[in-house]
This record gives structure tokens, sequence and C-alpha cells, in this order.
């Protein structure tokens, strides 16, 4: 039997990605131009239904990128003329940070201890920070945000740019796009695809605000900035060549999600996610890493005082695929994916797995 890839990303494919590769190759889609009629329809295809999958109103604008990491770059660039403010809750959320001082921005950040998430009603923003950068679902820790609570953040912060990490929570959570501006994601999470295509969500106030920071004589990038990649768009296409199979296979899976249903997609998560923490509350040797309050449903996160090491070998020999902590607890923990491409029926063969590790 195939081993069940229960890693955070790349992961476990998603179901029909074979098929949908083959019908693609019989097509001839690795060969069209990016710039042909055939290349537009797969453009619209995959940008009509992105929107479905997250829920995402007409007037969000959707521009493939090479990654969520250059997501962020162009987050950096485009929303701040100046300065930036982070929310970290992980090594991701760090990510972020980096990135827009490396991009020149003067950013700060405020940090949440190890295993926790923030009180979006109570977390203290510098006033006058152009743009506040969230990470949804911190896939280092294990730690999510509730998005319900972006709308406190808004409230309280009208003029800022809110720019959210939504990589390895969408598209089980669903996004108040009333309170963000900005959202992106790669595929290899809970998309089911190999690597390598970026995706990015920006309303109207994105792109405003890139046109007055180039108005400011502040660079905004090169190809991938807002404003050309939004003219490209009206014309469904991308400046640069771009991973034009990618961009058809997502528009196919999203058609796969779209026909299983998001509200059922949604529930089945959720019954996985509480599988598996009802074990680990209940495990003699592993314990949920994050607290209670703020525990992801898509990164699930497991304290291992005997190492993880071991535990990741023996769950190998069985046929399941798990991740290590991130960074400093690599050692200490294991990480384990739940999207809509892991079945309830190998969650529940994990589980008991997991279970015998005495
Ligand atoms: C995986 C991940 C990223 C980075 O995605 P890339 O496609 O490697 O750029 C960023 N943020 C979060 C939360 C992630 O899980």
């Amino acid at each position: 039997m195939e081993p069940v890839y229960f890693t955070v990303g790349p992961t476990q494919l998603a179901p029909r990605l074979r098929t949908h590769l083959d019908e693609a190759f019989a097509r001839g889609i690795p060969s069209i131009s990016h710039r042909s009629g055939a290349f537009r329809g797969i453009f619209a295809h995959a940008r009509e239904r992105v929107r479905r999958v997250l829920g995402a109103p007409e007037g969000i604008h959707v521009f493939f990128l090479g990654s969520a990491t250059e997501a962020m770059e162009r987050v950096a660039q485009n929303c701040a003329a100046r300065s930036s403010f982070h929310l970290v809750q992980g090594a991701f959320g760090e990510r972020f940070f980096k990135t827009a001082l490396e991009c020149g921005k003067s950013a700060l950040k405020t940090e949440a201890p190890a295993g926790e998430g923030f009180d979006l009603s109570a977390v203290a923003v510098p006033e006058g920070a152009e743009l506040i950068a969230l990470t949804h679902n911190e896939t280092s820790t294990g730690v999510a945000l509730d998005p319900a609570s972006f709308r406190l953040l808004r409230k309280r912060h009208p003029k800022a740019i809110i720019a959210v990490d939504i990589v390895s929570s969408t598209p089980y959570a669903a996004l108040d796009y009333g309170a963000v501006d900005a959202a992106f994601f790669s595929v290899q999470k809970g998309f089911g695809m190999p690597a390598g295509l970026g995706v990015l969500l920006v309303n109207d106030r994105c792109i405003e605000k890139s046109r007055a920071v180039l108005e400011g004589g502040i660079s905004i990038g090169s190809f991938h900035n807002f404003p050309t990649l939004l003219s490209y768009a009206a014309k469904e296409q991308t400046p640069e060549t771009p991973n034009v199979l990618a961009i058809y296979l997502l528009g196919k899976v999203c058609d796969d999600y779209l026909e299983r249903g998001m509200e059922r997609i949604r529930a089945e998560t959720e019954e996985k996610a509480l599988l598996l923490y009802g074990l680990l509350e209940e495990h003699p040797r592993l314990r949920p890493a994050a607290g209670s309050g703020c525990r992801s449903r898509t990164v699930i996160v497991a304290e291992t005082p005997r190492g993880s090491a071991p535990i990741i070998e023996r769950m190998k020999a069985r046929g399941f695929i798990l991740a290590s902590g991130y960074g400093a607890a690599k050692e200490r923990q294991i990480r384990i994916g739940n999207f809509p491409q892991h079945s309830a029926a190998d969650m529940k063969r994990l589980a008991a797995a997991l279970a015998e590790e005495a």
C-alpha cells in the first residue's frame, strides 16, 4: 500500500490530481502559449473557482505568483510606503516580518508566547501602521487565530491594510472579506498539489495603496507589482510566462472541492481534528502543543516528550508520513496535516496507530 502523507506541505496529493494531470497532458496544456485564448480560458476558470472556493466576492482581484513567500514580499512592497506591523506566532509570521525589513520597511512586531495566539480585541498596534500582517494559521506551531476576530482589528485600525497569510488554513477557514484587504496561499497544503504556485487575493484598497506608494517615489517592485498584475489580469493573463500547468490543475482541484461542497469539507475537517485532539488529550505520552483556545484544525502539533524521531519512524513503517516539529522544536514535536485530501478513513487509521504509541 502506498504511504499516506500527513505532512504539512508538500503533503498528500488531491485524490484526482493524477487524472487531471493526465488530461492536461492529453490536451497539450504544458505546451500552449500563455498569450493564447486557451490559456485565457484556463486563467478565467481558475480565478472564478478560487473565488468561489474561498468565498471571495467578484471585486477581489486574484493574482498568480510563484509562492506564498513571494506574496509576503509583494504585500510588503505594495501595501506600505514605510511601516508595517506584524503579529508573530511562529516561524512563518517571522518570515513575513523579516521580508518587510528586507524590503526596506520600518517593520515592527509583537510576538505571542510559544503555543499561544493573540487576542485581536486587545493586541496593541502602533498608531499609523500602514500594514498589519497576520498569520491565520501558524504552520510551525499549530496555533490559529479566530477569523471572526479580524473584524475587531479592522474596527480599531480602519485605515491600515490588513494582510493575512492563509497558506495552511485555506480552504477550510472562511474569511470575512470585509475585514481583510489581502490574503495569500500556496497550493502544496490545502489544495493537495505540487509546490510552485502562489495565489494572492487583494481588494481595491490594496491597488490604490500601491499606486500611492509608487507616486511617493518608492519602489513597488517590477513585473509583479499590483498595477502590472492587475492590467494583465484584465486580459486573463500574467506579466511573465506563468506555471500554466499549475493554474490549470488549481482550477480542476477547485472544481472537485465545489462538487464535494465547502460546508461538507469544513465539517469533515472539524471531525478529523476533533478525533486527533481527543486522542492527544487522553494519550499517556503525547499532548497537544497549542493552547486549547487557539488550536489549529488543519495543522495539529503534538508534544512528544520521548522525542519525535522514533514515533515518526514507527508511523512510517505503518504507512503514515508525519512531519517533525519545526526548527528548534524538531526533536520534541510532531506535526500532522489535516487537509481536505486527507480522508476520514485514513485519519482514523492514523489515530489508531498513534493510540498504540504507549
Ligand atoms: C508553507 C507556508 C508558507 C510558505 O509557502 P511557500 O509556498 O513555501 O512560499 C508561508 N506561510 C505559511 C503559514 C505556510 O504554512
